[in-house]
């Protein structure tokens, strides 16, 4: 029998565990994490009055009596802009926030009473929500804890041959550095200049469309930006064969101070995230924009592919896996979800899911496996379509209504979703065309969103009970 007072004490811990959770949304760029992250504070801060959140059981019981923000828990993370965002959204005409960055935060204090059969308790409960976003760009630098300088670079290598538009993009460093020899002496400002052409590919990449891109912080650098741990990239020719005679190189060569950067990266800006931030969230939410892949099509969706596959590495907690082996993290309950649903109509949205489920089978697969509690779901942070109905030769057909970023109000069927990974026949046979559109004006009332409730419920609803 443990002491009366150690079980005393086991029990406030748990409690205190319980009032408090760790709630962390990424996705790759654009994927939509502002604009989650601002409907989430705004729907929770205006529960109870005009929010409409159904699908969370304590605010569909009148339980959830609303959130307010107080000071964050870590003074050095940069706070999420809400106040920029929510002002974007209400300025006229509306626009959307501008994206964050890198990793910022906000704290929630959620009052709620506790569910009691039958009847509306007078407990008043409280939760304290810490909320992160942190780019997914951030994750796709995990395999480089597992790689050194040369299987990195030979990996990379083997990427930057895959698909025409991308060896376009990377031409001008791929000039670049085929004048360099791994034995050359280095020369800092000729190593800045290749390293400014590489990163300069890996943004135009990006810009195309591309997600599979490493590192991750050189796109997005922050305070780091022209600093040397950002001033490296793969050599072309080299193989692990010839590991002993380029590790023999003088410490200044070339070879020798691009290895050494890459493993101060890993150590000192990799590792870290991991360590300090990733390794203490209690809950994960991934944002996909699958339908913006669609658009961009084959070569585009085959690469967000990839990149998810690797994003989500870092969420495979088999006990082999490299996160579990060096951070050991406690995520334990996860949602993946596509975003912008709004963009499709309503009759669109299970094949949506379908999709995303289907871009997602490998990690999918293994999260089950490891029995961590994941679900998949489409949703629209902040909708910015009406759901339409038009009369076609005696039929209805499903349409959407909503204004373009140019102010043009249109009318439309953007295009099926395929519930499937689609093969080459079905991009040949249909194009898509979803449009971006701009945010619908929020009157006197709350952001509309599609099933944000529904994530809500899955990602706190169980501890607002
Ligand atoms: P981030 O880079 O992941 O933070 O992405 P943002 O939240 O900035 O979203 C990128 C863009 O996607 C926005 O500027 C919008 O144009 C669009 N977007 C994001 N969420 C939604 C949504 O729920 N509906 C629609 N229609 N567009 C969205």
């Amino acid at each position: 029998m443990p002491h009366p007072l150690a079980r005393e004490l086991g029990n406030l811990i748990e409690r205190g565990r319980d009032r408090q959770l760790r709630l962390a949304v990424t996705g790759l760029s654009r994927a939509g994490k502002t604009a989650f992250l601002t409907s989430l504070v705004h729907q929770l801060r205006h529960a109870g009055l005009e929010a409409h959140l159904d699908l969370l059981p304590a605010a569909r019981d009148d339980r959830l009596l609303g959130a307010s923000r107080v000071a964050q828990g870590d003074l050095g993370v940069p706070r999420f802009p809400y106040d920029q965002a929510l002002a974007a959204l209400d300025d006229t005409p509306p626009r959307w926030p501008e994206p964050t960055r890198g990793i910022s935060e906000l704290r929630l204090v959620i009052r709620y009473r506790p569910a009691k059969r039958g009847l509306l308790s007078s407990e008043i409960r409280e939760l304290t929500l810490d909320l992160f976003d942190y780019p997914g760009e951030w994750l796709l630098d995990l395999p480089l804890l597992d790689h050194d300088y040369l299987s990195w670079s030979e990996a990379q290598n083997h990427r930057l041959h895959d698909g025409d538009t991308r060896q376009a993009l990377f031409a001008e460093w791929r000039r670049a550095v085929a004048e360099l020899a791994p034995d050359d002496e280095a020369d800092e400002a000729q190593l800045a200049a290749i390293a400014e052409r590489y990163a300069a590919g890996l943004r135009a990449a990006r810009e195309a469309g591309f997600a599979d891109l490493q590192p991750g912080r050189f796109l997005l650098p922050g305070d780091l930006d022209g600093a040397p741990v950002l001033q490296f990239f793969p050599l072309p020719g080299l193989a692990t064969s010839q590991r002993k005679t380029l590790e023999a190189l003088p410490e200044n060569s070339v070879y020798r101070t691009l290895a050494a950067r890459y493993a101060h990266y890993r150590q000192h800006i990799v590792k870290p995230f991991y360590q300090q931030h990733f390794r203490r969230f209690d809950r994960q939410i991934v944002l996909v924009d699958v339908l913006g892949a669609l658009n961009a099509g084959p070569e585009r969706f085959e690469d967000l592919s990839r990149a998810l596959g690797t994003l989500m590495q870092s969420f495979a907690y088999g006990k082999r896996s490299l996160v579990s082996r060096l951070f050991s993290p406690r995520i334990d309950r996860l949602a993946i979800a596509a975003t912008k649903a709004d963009h499709v109509t309503p009759d669109q949205h299970g094949q949506l899911v379908s999709l995303l489920e289907a871009l997602l089978a490998e990690p999918l697969k293994d999260l089950r496996f490891a029995d961590v509690p994941v679900r998949a779901m489409s949703l629209a942070s902040i909708r910015a379509t009406r759901s339409r109905e038009v009369e076609q030769r005696g039929k209805r057909t499903p349409a959407l209504a909503g204004t373009t970023l140019d102010g043009d109000e249109v009318l439309l069927f953007p295009g099926e979703v395929p519930p499937r990974l689609p093969d080459p026949g079905f991009w040949a046979r249909q194009g898509f065309d979803f449009h971006a559109f701009r945010p619908l004006p929020r009157d006197a009332g709350a952001l509309p969103h599609i099933r944000l409730d529904a994530a809500l419920d899955w990602l706190i609803g169980d501890k607002l009970q």
